[in-house]
């Protein structure tokens, strides 16, 4: 690459040597060939699913909106990531719209078990921009129906289980405080200020 920023010598094509002169060229046969990439950089976003929390952060932090979770709470934990972190969310939804992302990577330096990363593959090109959006949530429509269903009823067992409390709270009027047997408040003096008369009015002289 470093050799491209010296231009070639105009050969002419008839020339014998015209296939040899291969200085500063850098034209590669892509896309059997490829120019390396590196270790850093950021291209294709790629989501360990097995290793999501699905806490969200990612997508909250995405300044272009690309990345869509739709979270289900579950029962109790679901397993855990290889980082040893509780799993208690299913993800029924996990889209990235590459159409979309500028390739900021802010979403890859919140997640907390790094399962979401930037992959070194940057030839991603499609005939319908709506492929560039990956899925990488691996539920079935039954199974989500299934694991929405378990939240809900966890949620009326939880709520029928609660005690039932007061429900109107007694008026704290002097005659209720007397009944519950609090002493009454001490009369308090009204202070009225008086009104002078008017006087004659100031005399000049
Ligand atoms: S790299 Fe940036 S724009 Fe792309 S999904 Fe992550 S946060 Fe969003
Ligand atoms: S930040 Fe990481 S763990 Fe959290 S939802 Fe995004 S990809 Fe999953």
């Amino acid at each position: 690459m470093l050799k491209a920023r010296k231009s070639r010598k105009p050969v002419i094509v008839t020339d014998d040597l015209y296939f040899q002169s291969t200085e500063g060229i850098n034209t590669i046969q892509y896309p059997y060939e490829m120019q390396p990439v590196p270790d850093t950089g950021r291209y294709r976003l790629h989501n360990e699913i097995d290793d999501c929390i699905v806490c969200d952060k990612c997508a909250k932090i995405c300044p272009v909106n690309c990345i869509t979770i739709e979270p289900i709470k579950a029962v109790e934990e679901i397993g855990k990531t290889s980082d040893g972190t509780s799993k208690r969310i299913y993800a029924a939804k996990f889209d990235i719209d590459m159409g979309k992302c500028c390739f900021c990577g802010l979403c890859t330096t919140v997640c907390p078990t790094e399962c979401l990363t930037m992959t070194k593959v940057y030839d991603f090109s499609v005939f319908d921009i709506r492929e560039h959006n990956y899925v990488f949530a691996e539920m079935t429509e039954a199974e989500i129906a299934e694991k929405k269903r378990l939240y809900e009823e966890h949620q009326k067992n939880k709520a029928a289980a609660k005690p039932v409390v007061a429900s109107e709270p007694i008026a704290a009027t002097e005659e209720n405080k007397e009944a519950a047997g609090e002493a009454p408040k001490a009369a308090r003096p009204v202070f009225r200020p008086k009104i002078k008369p008017a006087g004659p009015p100031p005399s000049n002289g």
